[in-house]
């Protein structure tokens, strides 16, 4: 354990972890687990070298724009970096990759221009170049930037070797996408030693290495795409282009073998790593370990292997790899839930406390609450007695903000109605008013609409345009919706019992 001052310092140092239920007998297999960097990928060490890189040569002036070509993961680490640095950021993305990089981007403050999924990544990076050139931002370029494969050698390589210190290491198995780990991490183990084999690994569809077809660039270097690339699940992995940075790997002699995976051995291995080694990585981990068995299934007794996890698997929830993942339950979950008596969708809950006054007994109400509520029904054109963080409230705030309606909400569960519990004694005021016990309650011109689905049905049938209108209350006529999809999936009464 240490203290760091910043995130940024706990990036790299990550686990060499050894995969035993997979391995050929005698064959030493361990991968190299990325995501332990703090944004889940291998490219937090790039990013983090590159925007330090710039920082020193000047490039890079504070305050300005940075900009980025990324299938996701540089960007995701960019932003992390240009976050704790206050850099703004601008990532250009195909439209194809997974929503989830593209909420996390934004969630981290950066902004995403979509690019079109026809124009594949070269049409993303000729974006940012576009963009960068035309508001003077900071330009990453990552597939040729020497930082990002020095950072590479520096680090990744760095620690696998001590992590092998005194012993042989046979054999390091990668992917490629900008081919910065390739570069910076082979170029480091050769020079260490020079038998250790480096095999490269590539979508079985989409050979750019393997068939031997070189580069095309336009003229300023931007790649052409490349006449082998077809449409690939390894996201982070071979772009429609060889890289600088892979190109000049090859060129240095620093690849040893080519590997072709297909997409469904990635998908397959992906899952296998989490079901029987308990490590939960994303679809290129599943491709490079693919890689990995065909080197150990070739290699004699004794030999040390390492392969590449580039990145967690939680950022591919919205992808092939969670196909088949559901969210209700299954058939054998089903049973499993029928198989004692308590808490199940399909018997009725035990029944609940009858409320005191249909059990006919007097109830005492409140003068204070009283009041509060008869006042705030009669000035206010529409009230909403809510709980703070209830789901029903806040599918019916998010109707009124949809319709454009003003309204005063009573949070009866906050802070400011816990004080004498004069919240707990609206509620009183407003079962016996309304005879309804569920919250919310909502009133319109100092009637009472009803609890949420009331206030649903109202706006289905018509009759809650009709209530706003007859009590001049404005709101948006031309809007078409399906009140109940703004509850959670969970609570919606088509689905919520399956
Ligand atoms: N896998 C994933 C998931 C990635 O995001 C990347 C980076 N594009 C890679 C593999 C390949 O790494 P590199 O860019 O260093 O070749």
């Amino acid at each position: 354990m240490a203290r760091y001052d910043s995130i940024l310092e706990t990036i790299g140092r990550t686990p060499l972890v050894r995969l035993d239920t997979f391995a050929s007998p005698g064959v030493n297999l361990y991968a190299k687990v990325e995501a332990f960097n703090p944004m889940g990928s291998v490219k937090d060490r790039m990013a983090l070298a590159i925007i330090e890189q710039a920082e020193r040569s000047g490039e890079l002036r504070p305050g300005q724009t940075v900009i980025e070509a990324t299938s996701g993961n540089t960007g995701i680490g960019l932003a992390m970096v240009c976050a704790r640095k206050g850099y703004p950021l601008v990532v250009t993305m195909a439209e194809s990759f997974s929503v989830e990089r593209r909420k996390l981007l934004r969630y981290l403050g950066a902004r995403v221009v979509l690019t079109p999924a026809s124009e594949k990544g070269t049409g993303m990076l000729a974006k940012a170049i576009e963009l960068a050139e035309t508001h003077g931002y900071f330009l990453c370029r990552q597939f040729e930037n020497e930082a990002n494969a020095e950072v590479h050698s520096r680090t990744t390589a760095r620690e696998i070797l001590d992590d092998f210190r005194g012993e042989v290491l046979d054999c390091w198995v990668s992917g490629f996408g900008t081919g910065g780990t390739l570069k910076g991490v082979a170029r480091a183990l050769k020079q260490a030693d020079p038998a250790t084999r480096v095999v490269v690994a590539e979508p079985d569809n989409a050979r750019l290495l393997g068939s031997g077809l070189v580069q095309l660039r336009h003229a300023g270097g931007v790649p052409a795409s490349h006449p082998s690339f077809r449409p690939h699940l390894m996201q982070g992995w071979s772009p429609d282009f060889i890289s600088r940075l892979t190109e000049e790997a090859l060129a240095a002699g620093l690849v040893d073998e080519l590997v072709p995976v297909a997409g469904s051995e990635a998908l397959r291995l992906a899952r296998e790593l989490a079901r029987r080694e308990g490590i939960f990585v994303g679809i290129s981990s599943g491709a490079t370990l693919a890689a990995a068995l065909d080197v150990a299934r070739r290699s004699p007794p004794g030999s040390n292997i390492v392969c590449m996890l580039p990145d967690t698997g939680e950022r591919y929830l919205s992808t092939p790899l969670f196909e088949g993942i559901g969210e209700q339950m299954n058939d054998e979950e089903l049973a499993l839930s029928r198989s004692t008596p308590g808490y199940r969708f399909d018997t009725v809950p035990a029944a609940t406390r009858q409320p005191q006054a249909e059990r006919g007994e007097r109830v005492e109400l409140d003068a204070e609450a009283e009041r509060c509520v008869d006042g705030i029904v009669a000035a206010e054109p529409v009230v909403m007695f809510a709980l703070e963080w209830c789901e029903f409230c806040w599918s019916v705030r998010k109707l009124f903000a949809r319709l454009g309606i003003e309204y005063r909400s009573l949070d009866l569960d906050s802070v400011a109605y816990q004080a004498d519990d004069l919240g707990g004694r609206i509620r009183a005021v407003l079962a016996e008013r309304t005879g309804a016990r569920t919250i919310p309650q909502i009133f319109i011109g100092g009637e009472h609409v009803g609890g949420c689905s009331e206030l649903f049905d109202a706006w289905r049938d018509g009759r809650l345009r009709a209530r706003l209108e007859a009590c001049s209350i404005d709101y948006r006529g031309d809007v078409d919706l399906d009140p109940y999809d703004l509850l959670p999936g969970w609570l919606h009464p088509r689905t919520a019992t399956a």
